[in-house]
């Protein structure tokens, strides 16, 4: 784990922005401008710690003298594209405040709300999340897609996640430390935060469109998120393969007694291979579909039983105390 500078007589920050970072040069200089904005607007001390995910263009280099030069940036470079989930989980393990904030790279995330979330942190809140009233610029399908997985996730899973909420939101230290207890590989970091219940209430935004740049979630990937997040919230897909099951034992079981009850009374009736090609592709398509579910928890158990390290770091900016272990 990456020491956060959290040693006794330095003072720790109050607040930490995290900030994961892929190949978003474009942003960044906007980015860093409106951070030192909100910094600067915080009512007590703060630190911004970007966590670069890989990126294989500029960024890094940017990030690198900005960490040099403010000391209230940080930044930790993993050694690759580990994902957006893993590079939020490199970032809170790092984070030194009392509170923590999590938000976007590119703005659709306005660091304004921040205050908002704050505000009610103070309130007595352990985890505030903010809730896109509106999305603004994002394509129908982003849209459609979104609404019918969330819709499906709250079918699925006994865990409240809270609809219309990604992972810009803040939590507190006691949510924080809980959350660093977490070790899962699959990790779906706004419904873990939504299993440790808590006191947590939402901020309504409306989110703007991105600030430059593009998106680094072409749709593959949202796919990929969408299904982590089912598999590691829910066993209903396994449950589905017994009562398929037992449906189509069922439909294969009146189909027996038909054959039985022609080949017994009707004469001369040849049965013809068409049925038996249909029953058995029917059959071996359900076989391998639920064979496909089962092999997504079993490749999530494999994921877990490695015990490799989430994450690995390859240089740190701006810690002062700069060990540069990793993992958990
Ligand atoms: N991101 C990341 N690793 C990735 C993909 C994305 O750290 O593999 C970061 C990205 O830089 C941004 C945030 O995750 O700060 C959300 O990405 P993006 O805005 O592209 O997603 P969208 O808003 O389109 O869903
Ligand atoms: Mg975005």
């Amino acid at each position: 784990m990456i020491n956060a500078g959290n040693a006794e007589g330095r003072k720790a920050p109050v607040y930490s922005l995290v900030i994961p970072i892929f190949n978003e040069e474009a942003v960044l200089p906007l980015l860093v401008r409106r951070i030192t904005t909100l910094l600067d607007s915080l009512d007590a001390s703060a630190e911004a710690i970007f966590v670069d995910d890989g990126s294989r263009d500029t960024s890094v280099i940017f990030l690198r003298g900005m960490a040099a030069g403010e000391p209230r940036f940080k930044l930790i470079e993993l050694s690759r594209n580990f994902g957006h989930q893993i590079a939020i989980t490199a970032g809170m393990d790092a984070a030194a405040g009392d509170a923590v904030i999590v938000m976007d790279a590119d703005l659709q995330d306005p660091p304004e709300v921040v205050l908002d979330l704050v505000a009610k942190w103070k309130e007595g809140y352990e985890i505030v999340y903010a809730r896109r009233i509106k999305r603004e610029g994002e394509t129908l399908l982003k849209r459609l897609t979104a609404s019918l997985f969330y819709r499906v996730l709250e079918q699925m899973t006994s865990v409240t996640i809270p609809r219309d909420v990604g992972d810009f939101r803040l939590v507190g230290r006691k949510a924080l430390e809980t959350f660093k207890r977490m070790p899962e590989r699959d990790r779906f970091v706004r419904g873990m935060f939504g299993w440790m219940g808590f006191k947590q209430t939402a901020v309504a935004f409306e989110r703007p469109v991105r600030a430059a740049g593009e998106t680094k979630y072409p749709f593959w990937k949202m796919v990929r998120l969408a299904v982590h997040g089912i598999v590691s919230f829910s066993d209903k897909p396994l449950r589905l393969a017994l009562w398929a099951g037992i449906a189509i034992s069922g439909v294969a079981a009146l189909l027996g007694f038909y054959a039985l009850f022609s080949w017994l009374f009707v004469s001369s009736v040849v049965h013809g291979w068409t049925s038996t090609v249909v029953i058995i592709s029917f059959l071996s398509g359900i076989n391998l579909f639920m064979t496909g579910v089962i092999g997504l928890y079993v490749g999530g158990i494999h994921a877990e039983v490695k015990r490799r390290p989430l994450y690995v770091v390859d240089r740190l900016t701006g810690f002062e105390e700069a060990i540069a272990a990793m993992s958990r």
